[in-house]
Parts: structure tokens; sequence; C-alpha cells
């Protein structure tokens, strides 16, 4: 059986509508739908990885990829400043089990 998609792999996969921020070869950056300030960003690896509990050290590159790539995302929204979460795991807080950064700024 195929494991199911997460919802974030359909918005990679253009299956779900999304208001697209940025795009490379490692991820996307789309606009939260319940945006929690100004700016309010989720920047998502499109490898699925479901929780910071399931990295495994070849995923380094990717998640230095992401780190770098938040302040050229925050200085291109006009931000001088801005917050990171990451939710892990349901008792952290975590919706949708597809690894994604928080990007909020106002
Ligand atoms: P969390 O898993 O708690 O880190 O949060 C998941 C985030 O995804 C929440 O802030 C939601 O508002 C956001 N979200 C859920 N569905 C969509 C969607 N279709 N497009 C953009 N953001 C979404």
């Amino acid at each position: 059986m195929t494991p199911e998609k997460t919802l974030f792999s359909q918005i990679i996969d253009r299956e779900i509508p999304a208001d697209i921020v940025h795009e490379d070869e490692k991820c996307i950056v789309i606009h939260d739908i319940n945006p929690k300030a100004r700016v309010h960003l989720l920047v998502i690896p499109k490898k699925p990885i479901p929780t910071l509990f399931d990295l495994a050290p070849e995923d380094k590159d990717l998640m230095g990829h992401m780190m770098l790539l938040l302040p050229q995302l925050a200085q291109a929204q006009s931000l001088d400043g801005f917050k990171t979460q990451i939710h892990t795991g349901e008792s952290g807080g975590q919706e949708v089990f597809h690894i994604h950064i928080h990007l909020l700024g106002n």
C-alpha cells in the first residue's frame, strides 16, 4: 500500500492550492493559511520527513539549506526581525506530520 501523501506533499505536487513565495530543488515556502503574525510563512522540505525525531544524518544539508533561507525570506518580506517555530509531535503542538519551519514577523 502506498503511504498517504501529506497535506504539504499535495501542495508541493500542486494538488492543493497554496500561496507559494519560494520554491527550489529542496523546499517550498508558502503563506500559512491561518496567519498568527503579519507575515507567517512555512518553510517545507520536499522530502516528507514526519518530525524532527525522524531526521537522519543525511538530512543535514537539507536542514541547513532551510535555515539559511530564513533570513533571506525575512528580508524579502521587509522584516528586520522574526521568530521561528518547529512543532514536534502531538504534544509539541504539531498538526501536520511533515516537517516545517514557521517564520513569523510583524
Ligand atoms: P503545525 O503542524 O502545528 O506546526 O502547524 C501546521 C500549520 O499549517 C498551521 O499553522 C496551519 O495554519 C497551516 N496550514 C494548514 N493547512 C494549510 C494550507 N492548506 N495552506 C497553508 N497552511 C496550512
